[in-house]
């Protein structure tokens, strides 16, 4: 894993943890990047491309070229890093795993995990949620205009359970992998690290 160097966290540091399938990287995930970062004040930014990720077919780009992709959040904080640590374990990632070896690996340190709205709707279906409400704080994200309501009352949910949520408090900026993968031409949505990785291998193109 790449920022070894950085040394280790203070306790009570925070490490904010970005996972996704990054199949390609947005302008929605550096918005929502940004904002988590404003609003978790981390130490350290995690961003972590899923093997296999749990709730959705596996992706056909290969994980090397998501993860060269996930360059381009690199000029969003000094510290961060983006690891292959779920790519290397193989076959479907779990967060619950993702977050215990960031816990060993930054002893005393506090995780805070990005959820955008769809990941915080669906939270109770994660594996080992409420261990994941335990050990973490999620960062919340609204992907659509108008979903705040329901986010709100997810959270509530989750809090009546012992969950922290702190919301980002930034409009959304709604824009899916989905519907880029669909409509090449809308490359300009992608920032330009990831667009290059995108042309000179020839992705998404039918
Ligand atoms: P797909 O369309 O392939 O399902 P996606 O656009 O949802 O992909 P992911 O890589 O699965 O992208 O998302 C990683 C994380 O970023 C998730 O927490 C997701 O909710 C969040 N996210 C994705 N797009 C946005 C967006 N436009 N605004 C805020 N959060 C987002």
């Amino acid at each position: 894993m790449e920022g070894e160097k950085r040394g280790p966290l203070a306790e009570g540091e925070r490490v904010l943890l970005f996972g996704g399938t990054f199949d390609p990287p947005h302008n929605g995930h550096i918005h929502f990047l940004k904002s988590a970062i404003e609003a978790a004040k981390p130490a350290r930014v995690v961003v972590m491309p899923a093997c296999i990720p749990p709730h959705k077919a596996a992706s056909a780009t290969p994980a090397a070229l998501r993860l060269a992709m996930c360059e381009c959040f690199k000029p969003l904080f000094p510290a961060l890093e983006v690891s292959d640590w779920e790519i290397r374990q193989g076959g479907k990632s779990y967060t619950i795993d993702t977050v215990k070896m960031l816990e060993e690996k930054y002893p005393g340190a506090s995780v805070y995990l990005c959820v955008g709205s769809d990941m915080l709707t669906t939270f109770t279906e994660w594996r080992s949620w409420r261990e994941l409400l335990r050990r973490t704080v999620l960062v919340a994200q609204s992907r659509e205009e108008g979903d705040m309501p329901e986010l709100r009352a997810a959270a509530r949910a989750l809090e009546a359970e012992g969950g922290r949520v702190l919301f980002t408090d930034t409009p959304a900026l709604p824009l899916a992998s989905t519907d880029l993968r669909a409509h090449r031409r809308d490359l300009s949505l992608v920032p330009g690290a990831a667009r290059r990785v995108i042309e000179e291998n020839h992705l998404y193109e039918r």
